[in-house]
């Protein structure tokens, strides 16, 4: 090994879910690839970076100030499904049964984690709603982190007079929305449950 090779494979392990043993074989994968595949794949990495930002309005990934389905014009503008993460919301466009807009919480309420409502986008979500909403919907996960946030954000919503649900629905306890099925994850967004 030399001193390239394993500072390759100590940066690879700093990854999710990549152990020792996997990071080896992606350097040495990385290794044998030509140029070309490595050079699409760094360029990859640093485009977004450099391109990708939080919408101003929802908090999703977008490489514009605002990203598409806060521009879809077609979409609910007085329905708000709130997530922890961007990446909660391709599992329930899946679904084709949500047609409102977004917003990213960018994560849970986790005091063991010294995550609180603060490091939330709670406060932007509380702005949009003033501005005019009819109803949140509340889709963090169905674990601890989840439901805490969901249980903080209603006390703080349902003053507001607009109507506050919940996906719980046919979602097993502890379960996360972005490893959701489908079918389950749409018919808990038409069952939804005012919490
Ligand atoms: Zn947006």
């Amino acid at each position: 090994m030399t001193a390239s090779f394993n500072k390759l494979v100590s940066e690879l392990e700093t990854l999710p879910g990549i152990g020792p043993k996997l990071a080896v074989r992606i350097a040495y994968y990385i290794f044998r690839s030509p140029k070309e595949t490595v050079f699409n794949l760094t360029q990859a990495i640093i485009d977004v970076k450099e391109k990708v930002k939080p919408c101003s309005i929802c908090f999703n990934l977008t490489e514009d100030d605002i990203c598409d389905i806060c521009k879809d014009q077609s979409r609910d503008r007085f329905l708000i499904c709130v997530v922890e993460e961007p990446k909660d919301v391709l599992p329930i466009e899946n679904t084709h049964s949500y047609n409102g807009l977004y917003h990213i919480l960018m994560g849970a309420i986790a005091p063991l984690s010294g995550i609180g409502p603060k490091d939330l986008t709670i406060e932007p979500l509380l702005k949009r709603v003033r501005e005019g909403v009819k109803e949140v919907i509340i889709a963090t996960d169905l674990n601890v982190e989840g439901e805490t946030t969901a249980i903080y954000l209603s006390k703080l919503l349902k003053p507001l007079g607009i109507k506050v649900t919940r996906l719980a629905q046919g979602l097993p306890t502890g379960s996360e929305i972005e490893y959701a099925d489908e079918f389950t994850l749409k018919e808990s967004i038409i069952g939804r449950k005012p919490i």
